[in-house]
């Protein structure tokens, strides 16, 4: 391992739309910022075939192209991008280091934007058949199950979306959701409703993902009248919710109950200088605006509180 000696004025770690915005606003204020990502810039952003409610584009654009768009920006303004995983951090103190995979660099604030991950079910078969037919993102795997039937677990805008996403694909799309009606906003639930592909399993679980090198089907059981039943699938899709990338400030910082970060209006987590924005913050609303919105305020706070504590 080794140390840069390169002294940053602030580090975002994470290349969403929350990252890229702060990075964008920090540069654009010359702040001699560096954004760390572990792939290429984009997170969840990227798994999202067609995003049609960010403002300035009435017919949509895929989620690919928005964060091309952004991040195109962000380095037009001079916002200096490392792929690199990290690893921890030290937020103690004025001075702060961020420890990657590569070396450890210095730095005067952070702001964090590691975004969320998909939630698993937790059932058996699960963590064997992931990538061998279970699968959380229909973006990248919709087109392998051209013809056949899927199940689908989730009753959020995230399913309904994706659910809508794969008849382009399969057959057919068994749309499996614990309660009776769905959680996802009503425009979707219609549109839902008028595909003659998706078949609705009220109040049911999946309890099993059933194969051994591939999916072959799902056990289910109807939560209401505790009835059994096998589904033969060639792929199950997974949409139940997200969870927080945490690891890095477990123990560093104040958690909500689930695990996102805590912080005040202004971005501002417990520890001074350290800013937390977009899915990886406890809120109400996870969508790319409200990222975008947190970036720019999580980036406008960390140079006030550079000013000040020069
Ligand atoms: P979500 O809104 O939290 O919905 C999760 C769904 O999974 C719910 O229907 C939930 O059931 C179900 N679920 C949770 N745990 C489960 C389990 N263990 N077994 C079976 N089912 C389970 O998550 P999301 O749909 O990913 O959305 C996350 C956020 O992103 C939301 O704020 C959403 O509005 C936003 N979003 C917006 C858009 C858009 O605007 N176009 C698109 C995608 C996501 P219950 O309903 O019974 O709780």
């Amino acid at each position: 391992m080794f140390v840069w000696i390169t002294m940053e004025d602030l580090i975002v770690i994470g290349g969403g739309p929350a990252g890229l915005t702060a990075g964008l606003y920090a540069a654009r204020s010359r702040l001699k910022t560096l954004l760390i990502e572990r792939l290429s810039p984009g997170g969840q952003v990227l798994t999202t075939d067609w995003v049609e409610n960010y403002p300035g584009f009435p017919d949509g654009l895929s989620g690919f192209e928005l964060v091309e768009r952004m991040k195109t920006h962000a380095e037009k303004f001079g916002l200096e991008i490392l792929s690199q995983e990290v690893i921890g951090l030290e937020l103690s103190g004025q001075e702060k280091a961020v420890v990657t995979d590569k070396g450890s660099i210095s730095t005067r604030a952070i702001i964090l934007a590691c975004g969320a991950a998909p939630h698993k079910l937790g059932i058996e078969g699960e963590e064997l058949l992931t990538g061998k037919g279970v699968s959380y993102c229909a973006t990248c795997d919709g087109p392998f199950y051209r013809d056949y039937e899927v199940a689908l677990i989730g009753g959020g805008d995230t399913a309904v979306e994706e659910a809508i996403y794969l008849t382009r694909f399969a057959s057919k799309i068994h749309l499996i959701h614990r309660r009776n009606e769905l959680r996802a906003i009503k425009l979707l639930q219609d549109r839902a409703m008028d595909e003659e592909k998706i078949e609705f399993h009220w109040d049911t679980i999946p309890t099993k993902i059933v194969g051994e090198t591939g999916v072959e089907g799902v056990d289910l059981k109807n939560v209401k009248t505790e009835k059994t039943s096998y589904l033969p699938v060639h792929g199950v899709f997974v949409f139940i919710g997200y969870v927080p990338n945490n690891e890095l400030v477990k123990g560093l910082l104040e958690l909500d109950e689930i695990g996102f970060v805590l912080t005040n209006d202004n971005m501002e987590t417990n520890v001074p200088g350290v800013f937390a924005a977009g899915d990886l913050r406890s809120k109400l609303l996870r969508q790319i605006s409200t990222a975008v919105g947190e970036g720019a305020t999580a980036a406008f706070a960390a140079e006030r509180y550079l000013e000040s504590s020069r």
